[in-house]
């Protein structure tokens, strides 16, 4: 079916991403966000678009890391206080997702969606200049003991089972990729075909531009109440409303409050993440995003300068963040880069939409074929936008997305 009025709520990358693919059917689109294109996680990611990842967060023995993490000065992960009773529940489900048998389910479900990733993102913009903020960019993991290489294992069998294409890099290799790394590591881990976006938030409101030149409508809008009818769904915010036959919820960690309004309880939380900045000089240092796996952060050149992200913490959507603990990354940074220069130009925290199982919610809602929803991207986003969204557009199109959805369904927990 073509031709249709579609309100897409939510303009981060998978609302800009779905607009977009509906529009090239011919759809009516209407895209708003309550504060204007990209104000969430999709303005300041690592940009890395890792084709075919497919290792769930939720891995055999996360919990041993996380205690690991969690008493260590620079831990990379943190639970506020006075969060810890809303994230439990999320917690206790997120261990379940740890068994063996549930990881090997959410390896094969999110490879089914990363597979395609990076071609994906080609069918959306190779024909537009948006193009040029891609760069190829193999997605580089680094070690610095035999350690924690070795935790890798169960994410390499992963790898083969699913046949993700990989490499071992000993000391040199990782030298060869990236010669001004300090030669402190011991192992590199390569995973191929990826993409860099070099500038994400640019690339996302570029996106919503491609969509208003293309006569799409954005509209700066808070969807707070959901009316579902037999005809139609009004939209309200506290002053206005607006009519569609259908909706796309794409409001990434905000997504879980209308989901509900449409009677799907979703255990959606975030895990916030964090960036700073440093000079664009230091940019010019890698040819592709590196992870340093001891640290658990990412340096990613981008054409403003050199990003540093890191951090999962746990506050909900509301708390102020706390830019304290990347900064205290500064002096990793530096042994692992030793040319940096660590001045601070910006830093910024996001809200990664998250469910347990490291899946998103994605297709029809059970219970009314007007509301299509398409949040939970977690720390994939950028990875899965354009994938999502052109699965989104077969389903509205009546078109066979070539993919068994069953394993998104907003109510599969
Ligand atoms: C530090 C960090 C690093 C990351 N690195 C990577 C990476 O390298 N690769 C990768 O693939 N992913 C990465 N991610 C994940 C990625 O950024 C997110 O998964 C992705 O941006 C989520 O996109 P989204 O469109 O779902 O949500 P958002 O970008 O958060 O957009 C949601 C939008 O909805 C709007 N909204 C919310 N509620 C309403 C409402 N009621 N009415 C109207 N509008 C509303 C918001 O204003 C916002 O603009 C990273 C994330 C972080 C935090």
């Amino acid at each position: 079916m073509s031709g249709q009025n579609i309100v897409v709520i939510g303009a981060g990358i998978v609302g800009a991403t779905t607009a977009l693919a509906l529009q090239r059917d011919g759809h009516k689109v209407i895209l708003i966000d309550r504060e204007g294109p990209c104000a969430g996680a999709s303005f300041g990611n690592a940009g890395a678009i890792v084709n075919a990842s497919c290792a769930p967060t939720a891995m055999p023995g996360i919990v041993f890391d996380v205690l690991r993490m969690i008493g260590r000065p620079l831990s990379p992960f943190t639970i506020r206080l006075s969060y810890f009773p809303r994230a439990l529940p999320w917690m206790l489900r997120f261990l379940n997702e740890s068994r063996r048998s549930r990881v090997y389910a959410n390896a094969k479900n999110l490879h089914a969606l990363t597979k395609t990733a990076a071609d994906s993102w080609y069918t959306l913009i190779s024909d537009t200049s948006l193009v040029d903020l891609l760069r190829p960019a193999d997605w580089l993991k680094v070690y610095e003991s035999d350690a924690s290489f070795s935790r890798t294992a169960f994410a390499r069998l992963l790898m083969d089972k699913l046949g993700v294409p990989y490499e071992i890099l000993d000391p040199a290799g990782v030298q060869d990729l990236e010669p001004r790394l300090a030669p402190i590591f011991k192992h590199g881990l390569l995973v191929r075909d990826g993409l860099l976006i070099i500038n994400p938030g640019k690339m996302t409101r570029g996106m919503v531009d491609l969509f208003l030149s293309r006569g799409g409508r954005l509209q700066r809008f808070a969807a707070e109440r959901l009316e579902i009818g037999t005809d139609n769904i009004v939209i309200h915010d506290q002053s206005d409303s607006l009519s569609a036959e259908k909706i796309v919820i794409a409001a990434g960690a905000w997504s879980r409050d209308l989901a509900l309004q449409v009677g799907d309880r979703v255990p959606l939380d975030t895990e916030r993440g964090y960036h700073l900045m440093l000079p664009v000089s230091s940019s010019a240092l890698l040819t592709r995003p590196v992870m340093s796996a001891d640290n658990s952060f990412v340096l990613s050149p981008m054409d403003e300068g050199l990003r540093l992200t890191s951090q999962v913490e746990f506050a909900g959507l509301d708390a102020a963040p706390d830019y304290s603990r990347v900064r205290s990354l500064i002096p990793a940074a530096k042994r692992m880069l030793p040319g940096i220069d660590t001045a601070e130009q910006s830093v910024w925290m996001g809200c990664r939409p998250s469910l347990p199982d490291s899946l998103p919610v994605l297709g029809f809602a059970p219970k009314c074929d007007r509301v299509i929803y398409s949040f939970g991207h977690q720390h994939l986003g950028m990875t899965l936008g354009p994938r999502t969204a052109l699965i989104t557009a077969d389903l509205i199109a009546g078109r066979d997305p070539n993919i068994d959805l069953r394993p998104y369904r907003a109510d599969r927990f």
